[in-house]
């Protein structure tokens, strides 16, 4: 789950990372509020979850109440790259005499976490890294052994961090990383940390993204919920008790396993087409989850072909078979289905099958030639 900005600066404060005092609003007249209470000037700040907001022209200065109001009044409602701007964050302006990036997220190649650190802040990481990567310092920190001030020291040394930010930067990210891993984000990074004219090093913005599969240990991030931009499809999968992830493309998927699943995406963009979603159905294709799952793909509005992958372990192909049967029965489907049934009791299971085959339902030997089939019914390559 990705937090507002606000949301992130709240969860920075747990850690003790300072960041500028302010307050959320929804309308012109609280933003006034906020802005009294945080002290002028003061900075309006646009709240979606999408980066450049800047660039955008949700991020504004403001001297006085007047220009508050005015500021709030233009962003409030505004459109930043489809997210629809209801909530402004006011906080008190700082003087900015240095702007630096630093994160922590997973590097799951090297087993490890991955502290960055760059004195080219304020700017589009990916840029940097693609134009200068020499501006970015990197360490890798083993979780057993966590992160010292020693090695944090030595990175915004590496990083060429103004020598007297140095001391605090290095603080701070032994707070960050506390928030990162007690925290349990997914990623946690500060674009831009700045170095104030008054020789304070804190917070300006945060990215905060929280690792979902651990919310059973963190009730307090129930102040989260609510504020989740979802994604309609998701949002009747997570009901259903579904593992789907939805994308944009025009084949929808369903398999059994996780592995299969990803296999599925990747084979249907080798025969040239793009895949609506991950669905991973799991070991149960019965009728209901089958149902289930193709109730949740009928929704998307994206699809023009099924590709239901099913491999037979433990599953039988028959169970899937019956289950396909009677799900069809239940559910009107906008989308013809091409079914790739193997394994476990697969001739079985096409037997089933045989009396139901039409246009809307097909059958392929292969995955690569059911991806294709898929592919084609979906209307070909894009
Ligand atoms: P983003 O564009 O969505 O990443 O939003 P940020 O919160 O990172 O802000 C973008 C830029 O606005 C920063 O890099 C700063 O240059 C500027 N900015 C944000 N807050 C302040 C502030 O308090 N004072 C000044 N002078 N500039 C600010
Ligand atoms: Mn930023």
């Amino acid at each position: 789950m990705d937090l507002y900005e606000y949301q992130g600066k709240q969860y920075f404060a747990r850690f003790g990372i300072p960041t500028s005092p302010g307050g959320v609003a929804t309308t012109p007249g609280e933003a006034v509020i906020q802005a009294e209470e945080a002290g002028y000037p003061v900075v309006v700040k646009a709240q979606v979850k999408v980066g450049g907001r800047g660039k955008a022209g949700g991020i504004r200065l403001a001297a006085d109440a007047g220009e508050v109001r005015r500021h709030a009044e233009a962003i409030l409602g505004m459109d930043i790259k489809g997210h629809r701007v209801d909530v402004v964050w006011i906080e008190h302006a700082s003087d900015i005499a240095s702007e630096y990036y630093a994160s922590f997220t997973l590097d799951r190649s090297a087993k490890k976490h991955l502290c960055m650190v760059s004195a080219k802040g304020g700017v589009d990481i990916e840029e940097v890294a693609a134009t200068d990567p020499g501006a970015i310092a990197k360490v890798h920190v083993d979780p057993v052994d966590g992160l010292s001030v020693d090695v944090a020291a030595r990175l915004v040394a590496d990083a060429g961090l103004d020598e007297e930010a140095q001391g605090q930067a290095a603080e701070l990210l032994v707070r960050l990383y506390a928030c990162y891993v007690e925290g349990d984000c997914d990623l946690a990074e500060i674009n831009p940390l700045i170095l104030t004219t008054e020789g304070r090093v804190h917070a300006l913005d945060a990215k905060v993204s929280l690792d979902d599969n651990a919310a059973y240990r963190h009730p307090e991030w129930e102040e989260f919920a609510g504020t989740e931009t979802l994604d309609e499809r998701e949002v009747l999968a997570k009901e259903k008790g579904l593992n789907y992830i939805g994308l944009s493309g025009s084949v929808g998927i369903i398999a059994n396993g996780a592995g299969l699943a990803m296999s599925t995406l990747d084979v249907v963009n080798q025969a040239g087409g793009t895949a609506a979603n991950f669905l991973d159905i799991g070991g149960g294709a019965n009728a209901d989850v089958m149902a289930a799952a193709l109730d949740v793909i009928n929704t998307d509005q994206a699809v023009r072909a099924i590709f239901v992958n099913i491999f037979g372990g433990i599953t039988r192909c028959d169970e899937v078979a019956k289950g396909i049967v009677e799900a069809l029965g239940r559910v009107d489907l906008r989308s013809p289905i091409v079914l790739r049934l193997d394994g476990t009791n697969a001739v079985e299971g096409r037997a089933i099958l045989a009396g139901h085959l039409s246009d809307r339902l097909v059958v392929e030997e292969t995955m690569l030639g059911a991806a294709r089939r898929a592919v084609g019914l979906a209307g070909g390559n894009r």
